[in-house]
């Protein structure tokens, strides 16, 4: 059985206070001990949470860079990751690959790169609207998949997050069907792409206006294991999401 998997994406939020305060939250919290849960801060405060939350709880950036070290105005390395004790990254969130450009290929090359050098990585995958109004949702998904198996063999330290872009953000949720839609077409592809360990193994989780309302019934889909919260794992209720399948 893959062990249920929660993720909090501040994205560009929070301040030494307010993240101070989330971690003190998570760490006097009751999480279920069957839950891997795992924060990600600005990279400003990746070694602050590091520092305040309690083991067993892991740490990831939000993106990282894929050479190793030099003249890269603005980046952060997987070597510096792995130094400050953050054992996880965020890689190709629509975020990124929309406001900030990020090419499949791209997001490739860092997935690689941060493997190779140890961490695990939360691999963003969605369509948008236009997209899936085309019917061109798995295409999309596939493709975004594809371009880091050209790069990537071993699967067992990447989670896949799900994450339609018309649900980030927006409070429209996919509905538990449509998620669970795609998630066994993820898993279909990597028994047929990679392998069928991949298949069996590999945690894909959901991500788009996940809340303590929604939580519980998506988190029943067999294909759905665990869940990727931007807004609610800023506030209390991200406790009752890591407990979804309690
Ligand atoms: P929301 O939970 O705020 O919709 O954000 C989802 C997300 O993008 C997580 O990476």
């Amino acid at each position: 059985p893959r062990q249920f998997f929660v993720g909090g994406n501040f994205k560009m939020n929070g301040s030494v206070d307010t993240i101070k305060g989330i971690v003190s939250h998570l760490n006097d919290a009751k999480v279920d001990s069957n839950t891997e849960v795992v924060i990600a801060p600005p990279a400003l405060y990746l070694l602050l949470t590091r520092e305040h939350l309690r083991s067993g709880i892991e740490v990831a950036a939000q993106n990282v860079f894929d050479k190793p070290n030099g003249a890269f105005t603005g980046e952060i390395s997987v070597a510096q990751l792995k130094d400050s004790n953050i054992t996880w990254t965020l890689l190709g969130h629509s975020e990124r690959r929309v406001v900030l450009q990020e090419s499949d290929s791209f997001v490739a090359s860092k997935t690689k790169a941060a493997l190779d050098g140890g961490l695990g990585v939360i691999l963003c995958i969605g369509e948008s609207l236009e997209q899936r109004e085309a019917g061109k949702t798995i295409d999309v998904v596939t493709a975004q998949l594809s371009a880091v198996a050209k790069e990537v063999k071993d699967w067992s330290k990447i989670v896949i997050a799900y994450e339609p872009i018309w649900a980030i953000g927006t409070g429209k949720v996919a509905t538990k069907e449509q998620a669970q839609e795609v998630h066994a077409a993820i898993r279909e592809w990597l028994g047929k792409e990679v392998s069928s360990e991949a298949a069996d193994n590999t945690r894909i989780i959901y991500g788009g206006s996940v809340s303590e309302k929604n939580c519980r019934e998506l988190a029943q889909e067999k294909d759905i294991d665990g869940f990727l919260v931007g807004g609610a794992s800023l506030k209390p209720a991200f406790v009752d999401i890591i407990n979804a399948r309690q």
